[in-house]
Formats: structure tokens, sequence, C-alpha cells
């Protein structure tokens, strides 16, 4: 460990001291090897003391109570994200296409089974 900066707290989660950075390519994760807990995104800063940043800035807010909204929130933000990769405008717009997509599998398995049926 080359400085304090790249300290990392013990895991928020299960309480590992066994914590260390992924392997580069960038960008930094701080990982427990626990539990396999990774993260948060250091938003914008990819270096490995943004990635330290963040997990000890996570596990500080663990300890205040309020960590578990912290991680619900930033899962939340990450699938947002992932949806607007996607080509949706929103998180929401991804979840109802997709709950269509349940819809159409559900009746296309309804119509193969009445169609079992009747042969
Ligand atoms: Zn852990």
């Amino acid at each position: 460990m080359s400085a304090d900066s790249d300290m990392v707290a013990p895991c928020p989660f299960c309480g590992s001291e066994d914590v260390g950075f992924t392997d580069p390519p960038a960008p930094w994760f701080v990982q427990c090897r626990s539990c396999l807990t990774e993260g948060p995104s250091a938003h914008g800063d990819d270096s490995k003391r943004g990635a330290a940043r963040a997990w000890n800035t996570r596990a500080a807010l663990d300890a205040s109570g309020i960590g578990e909204l912290v991680v619900q929130a930033e899962t939340y933000r990450q699938m947002h994200e992932d949806a607007v990769e996607l080509g949706y405008s929103s998180i929401l717009e991804a979840l109802e296409d997709l709950e269509r997509m349940k819809n159409d599998a559900a009746l296309s398995r309804a119509r193969a089974t009445q169609e079992t049926n009747s042969e």
C-alpha cells in the first residue's frame, strides 16, 4: 500500500478486512474478497484513490445507518444508466418494456399449451 489515500475501510456488508482493489484495467474498484461486494463507482474519478474514497464513503454512511439507502440509490442509478445505454429514456420505460415482454411470453406459453391440448 503506497499511501494513506489508498487505505480502505472494512467491508460495510460482512465486516471483513480482506478488502482490496480490482485488477486493472481501470476503472479501479474496491472489492471485498470475502463477500465479493464491489464498488461503488467513483463517478468520474477512475483512479485508485477515487475508488478508495467511494468505498470508504459508503462504509462511513453505512455506519451512520443510511448506507442501505445509499446502496439502493446507487443500484437504481446504475440500472437507470444501463437502461439509457440500451436506448430507453428511463428505467421506468425499460421496466414497462420488460413487463410487456413477460406478458408476451406468458401469452405465447398459454397459446402453446392450448395448441398442445387441442391436438
Ligand atoms: Zn464483505
